[in-house]
């Protein structure tokens, strides 16, 4: 290893300063130039563009320069929106236009599906986008510390835990950008302790507030590090006073040193632990705990998307793998004869047999497990079905799971990923076992951002 690194001489001085031209954008969005085919990432810069960069890190197979000036500006750059939300990296793509930011998407579905999956030929649309590609989450978890002696909420400033006090966040529903202050405000008039991350001391660790996007329901999650939270008779009468449209107040307790946001301890301070929100006409109870696409109206158009590939007649045996608490499943249940989910928490699918019940929906079944395990296990009984609907996390398809979908053989599949890259791998192996890939529809569910959702139809 030592010895490697000996003989690597890059071709570019640290601290030095180097001109070159932006060819590409890596998945994180950064900027790439060559220095005698020695690739540098630098953030913030375009492709087409010609800068000026001081490097600033060298690696063995790439380095990381800093942008320190643009020479010729790239048509697709946009004016940042603010200046101190560039020092958080909550929309590492806010500089690209948002025509650019769709067509770089797109361009990255394309080449994972050309270098990892080897399929070149199979149709990639054009990336589904928002019409105001702002103000779209509709869940918020915001750091609370002292600074200069008052309590701030806000964003933390990139690879660190130094927090940028923030009140306009841009991406989130302005709503809830004002619950947040609200909220901040309420707990200064009472002098609440904000938490200190390095001795672990101070009370308040982080505000969560939720909204229903066609619901306006809110939930306000105060994690604290102790379960005392004074003064609660007044703190939570003056939330419900500013706040009206908040149905729920849990405290989280978390007296842990960590990163993890939530603890294990749950008081319920007004209401119950849900609130709802609806996702095509289907009505969903969703816990401060529970998973939900935060893009709603976008997550509405990706389960479109998978029940019109779907093209179900209400003949089909379906099974809905990560199934969540729910929402894919009921998209599907009502147009087939029955569909079963797969899901490994089994408080989620606790959710998801209630939102069953509450939309009255009586032919989904679902089963706690990993789906690789239920998968293999439901292959060796000979049962099988005519679709088969994945939407796993960012680590894809288990192997196990594509070797039970090959001895399972549904008819029909459609994939729906959060990480191309572990998509287009998961494609080569299930195309190598006798499917095709048809098509292939990202949506954009996170804008100003690098994340890249999409829905592809196999058959076979
Ligand atoms: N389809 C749902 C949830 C998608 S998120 C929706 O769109 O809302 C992915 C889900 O997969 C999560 O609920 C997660 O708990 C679940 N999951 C992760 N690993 C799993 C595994 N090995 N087996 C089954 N479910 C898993």
């Amino acid at each position: 290893m030592s010895k490697n690194k000996q003989n690597f001489k890059a071709p570019v001085e640290k601290n030095e300063t180097y001109q070159g031209e932006i060819v590409d954008l890596t998945h994180e969005g950064l900027g790439v130039a060559k220095i005698d085919h020695y690739p540098l990432f630098i953030e913030g810069a375009l492709v087409g563009e010609t800068i000026e960069f001081k490097v600033i890190k060298i690696g063995k197979s790439f380095g990381v320069g800093k942008l320190t000036k643009i020479i010729d500006q790239s048509p697709d750059r946009v004016e940042v929106k603010d200046k101190a939300y560039a020092q958080t990296g909550t929309m590492p793509l806010q500089h690209l236009s948002y025509k650019g930011q769709l067509a770089f998407k797109k361009s990255q579905v394309e080449n994972v599906m050309q270098k990892i999956a080897k399929l070149p030929d199979v149709p990639v649309y054009g990336v589904i986008g928002m019409e105001n590609p702002f103000s779209y989450r509709n869940k918020a978890q915001v750091p609370v510390r002292k600074i200069k002696g008052k309590l701030e909420t806000g964003v933390y400033r990139k690879n660190s835990h130094d927090l940028i006090p923030m009140e306009d966040f841009k991406i989130q529903d302005p709503e809830i950008d004002k619950a947040i202050v609200t909220v901040r405000d309420i707990m200064r008039t009472y002098n609440v302790k904000p938490y200190n991350e390095k001795d672990n001391t101070g009370n308040l660790r982080h505000i969560l507030v939720r909204r229903g996007y066609h619901t306006g329901e809110m939930m306000v999650v105060l994690v604290t590090r102790t379960p005392k939270l004074f003064p609660v008779s007044k703190i939570v009468p003056d939330i419900l006073e500013e706040l009206p449209n908040v149905v729920s107040i849990v405290q989280n307790v978390n007296p842990k040193k960590t990163n993890v946001i939530l603890g294990q301890e749950v008081i319920v301070l007004h209401g119950e632990d849900k609130y709802h929100d609806k996702l095509l006409d289907h009505t969903f109870e969703i816990s401060h705990r529970s998973f939900f696409q935060v893009n709603t109206p976008q997550a509405e158009v990706l389960y479109s998307k998978v029940i019109e590939f779907a093209e179900l007649t209400g003949e089909e045996t379906v099974i809905d793998a990560y199934s969540g608490i729910g929402t894919i499943t009921l998209a599907l249940a009502e147009k087939a004869k029955e569909v079963y989910g797969i899901e490994v928490i089994e408080p989620a699918v606790e959710d998801a047999k209630r939102n069953a019940e509450l939309n009255g929906v009586e032919n989904v079944t679902y089963q706690v497990g990993a789906a690789e395990d239920v998968m293999l296990e439901w292959s060796k009984e000979g049962r099988s079905a005519d679709l088969l609907v994945v939407d796993p996390p960012r680590k894809g398809l288990d192997e196990q799971f594509v070797d039970a979908v090959l001895t399972m053989k549904p008819k029909k599949m459609i994939y729906v990923s959060c990480n191309p890259a572990t998509l287009a791998r998961d494609l080569a192996l299930l195309v190598e076992g006798g499917y095709t890939a048809q098509k292939v529809q990202p949506v954009d569910m996170f804008p100003q951002t690098s994340h890249i959702e999409s829905v592809t139809l196999l058959t076979r």
